[in-house]
């Protein structure tokens, strides 16, 4: 198993590897059945924000690096809520989101705070050959970094499949969690990014199924990912499955929850068979258990 640059590791989804088991996740504590996601104020979690009421849906916006990322906001007249998605190297402490005042008004700044979150770590020794991606392959990796980039800015005010109500999602496939979201993996030392999605371990062609309605938004082949898929949900909510040994949709399908689309397989960098199922909020990779 390859080293990789920490740039192209960030966008290698934690492919790489189908590592074994950890030790089952903590569960979560149980929220009110009509609430998801899951609000846990920490990096690579999901935090909701009430906006209080408004004639219409008030405009959100994330600062992230020097952009300002548009939020999910659901709700109705009477309570708006924001749910923002926390990136895993986020600083602790204070944060906000700024809502937008009607008629150019300026904004007014929501405050939250970052708890901090102790993820598991994982240390393997590797062989200490570097991966240095041969030139054809630092610009096909790099090619699509930036055609993912396009993808993860998606941001898409009503969705294919009808507005936007629950978040709550059906696990895409049956199977062993491999890899936790946000386990931090050491190699020879030398830490790397930490994992952005969760794995789920089932064998070669095994039908995976949309966790919510959702619009096809990509599909390719990719360097580190491999057959790889991303949904739509809606307001910047995004899914995304990767090694896939087949993928039965277009870009364009609309896909309702529960319907099968594509198949486990074992392409990309990876050592086994497995889902990698990413979901993204304001382009912000967080925990998929959070949505289950
Ligand atoms: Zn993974």
């Amino acid at each position: 198993m390859p080293l990789f640059t920490r740039r192209a590791a960030l966008l290698g989804a934690g492919g790489l590897l189908a590592l074994p088991a950890l030790g089952r996740d903590a569960k979560p504590q149980p929220a009110a059945p009509t609430v998801w996601p899951q609000a846990l104020a920490v990096p690579g979690g999901v935090v909701r924000l009430s906006l209080g009421p408004a004639a219409t849906r008030p405009v959100a916006q994330a600062r992230q690096g020097d952009a300002d990322v548009p939020v999910l906001v659901l709700g109705d007249a009477i309570a708006w809520t924001a749910v923002v998605g926390i990136p895993l190297s986020a600083a602790l402490g204070d944060a906000h989101i700024s809502v937008l005042l009607p008629d150019g008004g300026g904004a007014r700044q929501v405050p939250y705070i970052v708890a901090p979150k102790q993820y598991k770590e994982q240390h393997l020794k590797v062989s200490p050959r570097t991966v240095d991606l041969s030139p054809e392959d630092q610009a096909r990796f790099e090619r699509e970094r930036d055609h993912q980039a396009q993808v993860m800015a998606t941001f898409s005010e009503q969705p294919a499949g009808g507005a936007l109500q629950s978040l709550r999602m059906q696990v895409p496939v049956p199977g062993r969690r491999s890899s936790s979201f946000g386990l931090r993996r050491v190699f020879n030392g030398q830490p790397r990014n930490p994992h952005s999605g969760m794995d789920i371990a089932a064998a070669t062609g095994t039908p995976i199924v949309a966790p919510l309605p959702g619009k096809v938004i990509d599909v390719g082949d990719y360097f580190f990912n491999g057959g790889t898929v991303w949904l739509d949900h809606g307001q910047g909510l995004l899914s995304m499955y990767c090694h896939l040994s087949s993928m039965d949709v277009r870009v364009g399908d609309v896909l309702r929850a529960g319907e099968a689309f594509c198949k486990v397989g074992a392409t990309g960098r990876v050592t086994g068979p497995h889902l990698h199922w990413g979901v993204m909020l304001n382009r912000t990779m967080v925990d998929p258990a959070l949505f289950l």
